[in-house]
Order: structure tokens, then C-alpha cells, then sequence
């Protein structure tokens, strides 16, 4: 995004010390999300990155990822799917489990919302160490589509979460604004 946008949606996510634990430091975005100029500058350039990335389906990450990336696919006139915590979906899923820190968890998607020939766009809020982003690549290569970027807003530098996307990004860009 442009230096005048960064600078905005910077200067609306607060840093919360010791939340939801003790050592980690919460980006919170709840204050660029009540206000239009940031949020709408965002999707504005989420919406221009799903053009470079030619996607045709957006994925979003519960649950931060949702409120992100269902107006990108409305402004980009495609479809959103949503990647959800495991149990939530009704219909039939693919379900993909991943490395906690401590323990695993397992993400779904509707096994009917992507198909070979899709190209899927991912979004969500941090890349913080990337289990969660790795285990949505492998979904959707497990569903037949094909893996067209995957965007966040932060990612978290000082963490790995790159490093560990690299093998199933294969090639397809990672954006961080
Ligand atoms: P990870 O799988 O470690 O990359 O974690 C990514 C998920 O956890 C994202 O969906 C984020 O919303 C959330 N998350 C991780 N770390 C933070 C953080 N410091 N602040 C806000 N959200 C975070």
C-alpha cells in the first residue's frame, strides 16, 4: 500500500501487553474497524491485491479474517468461503490440524465451496507464526484449487511465520501491508 495508507492503518491498531496471556503483545483492530477511512482503505487495497494475485475465490480466517475478507470479495465481485474453527460447519468439510504451542488445532472449510480451477486468495488480520495460514494452504490444495496469495494485514516479524509458509506458499506471494 501506499506510505499515507500504512501510516493510517498503523496509526489505528493499539498494541495490548499481556493479552489474552501473559507475553504476548495483542494487536488489536477494533479501532481501524470503526473507522471508515482506514477500513475502507484497506479493503481498497486488499481488493487491488485480488486483482494482482487473479484470484477467484477469497478465503477468510476465523475469526478476524471474516470481517476483513468478506468485503474485499463483495467490492471484488467474487466469492467469500469461509476457513472455520473445527465444528462449526454444517455441511460435509475437509479438516486440516496444525501445532499449537501447546497441543494441536484443526480448521474446516465446506468440501463443496472449492474446486480444481479455483485460484483462492487468504486473508486474515496476523501472521504470527503461520500454523494457521499453512493449515489453510494445505486445505486448499487438498480441495483441488490452486493457492494465489495469501494477505494479511501484520505480520509479526520477529516470529518465524514466513519462514514456515514458504514451503506451501510454493511460490505464491505473501503480502503483508
Ligand atoms: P498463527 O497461527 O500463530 O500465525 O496465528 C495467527 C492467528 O492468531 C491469526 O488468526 C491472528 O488473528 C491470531 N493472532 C496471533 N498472534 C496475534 C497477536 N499478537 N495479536 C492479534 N492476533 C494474533
Amino acid at each position: 500500500c501506499t506510505p499515507e495508507v500504512r501510516e493510517l492503518l498503523l496509526s489505528r491498531i493499539t498494541d495490548v501487553p499481556n493479552y489474552p496471556k501473559p507475553g504476548v503483545m495483542f494487536k488489536d483492530i477494533t479501532p481501524l474497524l470503526a473507522d471508515p477511512k482506514a477500513f475502507g482503505a484497506l479493503t481498497d487495497t486488499l481488493v487491488e491485491l485480488a486483482g494482482r494475485y487473479g484470484a477467484t475465490k477469497i478465503v477468510g480466517l476465523e475469526a478476524r479474517g471474516f470481517i476483513l475478507a468478506a468485503p474485499v470479495a463483495v467490492k471484488a465481485g467474487i466469492g467469500f468461503i469461509p476457513v472455520r474453527k473445527a465444528g462449526k460447519l454444517p455441511g460435509a468439510t475437509l479438516a486440516q490440524a496444525y501445532e499449537l504451542e501447546y497441543g494441536t488445532a484443526e480448521i474446516e472449510v465446506h468440501a463443496e465451496d472449492l474446486s480444481a480451477g479455483d485460484r483462492v486468495m487468504v486473508i486474515d488480520d496476523v501472521l504470527a507464526t503461520g500454523g494457521t495460514a499453512e493449515a489453510s494452504l494445505e486445505l486448499i490444495r487438498r480441495a483441488g484449487a490452486d493457492v494465489a496469495g495469501v494477505a494479511v494485514l501484520m505480520e509479526l516479524s520477529f516470529l518465524p511465520g514466513r519462514e514456515k509458509l514458504s514451503g506451501a506458499l510454493a511460490g505464491a506471494p505473501l503480502d503483508a501491508l
